[in-house]
């Protein structure tokens, strides 16, 4: 941690393990603070690394630090990213600018920062899941260890825009401004499916397009987290909403959030 150019001592707290002590000497604005990993055995949220040598899957929460007490939809970020060449990306986040390997994106707050990872990767495919110029537009953007994990077939394509149709059949109405499905085949980084308002960040087996007792074992797990952004986040149970992620949720709806969604 550093300000106005100079290293600033900081302690973490003995019981909040994810609060930090320091003295902000006076006259600054601003504090520089940079983490010399963003991956560790266990960094993604189900478990297993965030990221591999072709592979990164981005939930903003572990990166973030913001002011203790605040509520997150009052707290504003404006994210950036630095991937290596060539790598390409998927996120709900809207893109201000380029600036050649350093993508930014528009300002959020911190709710919606945690509630929009990104994924990113050196194999890359996205699929559009809408008809042209249908709004809001769903697309599938899909990262894997290898360029032939990503030979989705079409008739698979077929099957997950009949998904995005069949979903508005059945809410008949949409909450969201666009959705992605953020889907890693990897079996590198760590395995999971996080639902969120405006995108799924789904990790399966590497081989998942390619091994059919694979694509029979993950098939519920893209729908299953698409419908949680209308059940789940868009109506989420009370004792979920907490005003930021130090407030301690009680899941006791969470039978109706994960059954009603099953
Ligand atoms: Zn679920």
């Amino acid at each position: 941690m550093e300000a106005a150019g100079r290293t600033l001592s900081w302690q973490r707290d003995a019981i909040e393990m994810y609060e930090f002590h320091l003295k902000v000497p006076a006259g600054v604005d601003n504090l520089n603070i940079s983490l010399d990993a963003i991956t560790t055995l266990d960094s993604a949220g189900g478990g297993g690394p965030a990221a591999s040598s072709n592979v990164l899957d981005l939930n903003w929460n572990a990166v973030v630090l913001y002011p203790k007490g605040a509520k997150s939809d009052d707290v504003s970020f404006q994210p950036s990213v630095t991937l290596p060449s060539e790598w390409k990306f998927g996120t709900a986040l809207q893109v201000a600018s380029t600036n050649g390997d350093e993508v930014n994106f528009a300002p959020v707050t911190l709710t919606t920062l945690v509630d929009s990872p990104l994924i990113a990767g050196a194999h890359y495919r996205k699929v559009e899941l809408s008809k042209a110029g249908e709004t809001p537009n769903h697309v599938m953007d899909t990262v894997a260890d290898s360029e032939e994990d990503l030979a989705m077939t079409l008739a698979d394509v077929t099957a997950y825009q009949k998904l995005v149709a069949e979903t508005g059949a059945l809410f008949g109405a949409r909450h969201y401004r666009r959705y992605h499905f953020l889907y890693t085949l990897s079996d590198q980084v760590g395995g999971h499916g996080l639902e969120h308002h405006e995108s799924n960040d789904s990790v399966a087996a590497e081989r998942t397009l390619l091994d059919p007792d694979l694509h029979m074992l993950y098939a519920g797990l893209l729908p299953h987290e698409f419908v949680h952004s209308w059940n789940g986040k868009y109506r989420r149970p009370a004792g979920l909403a907490t005003p930021n992620y130090q407030e301690p949720m009680i899941g006791d709806l969470l039978w109706v959030y994960e059954g009603l969604t099953e």
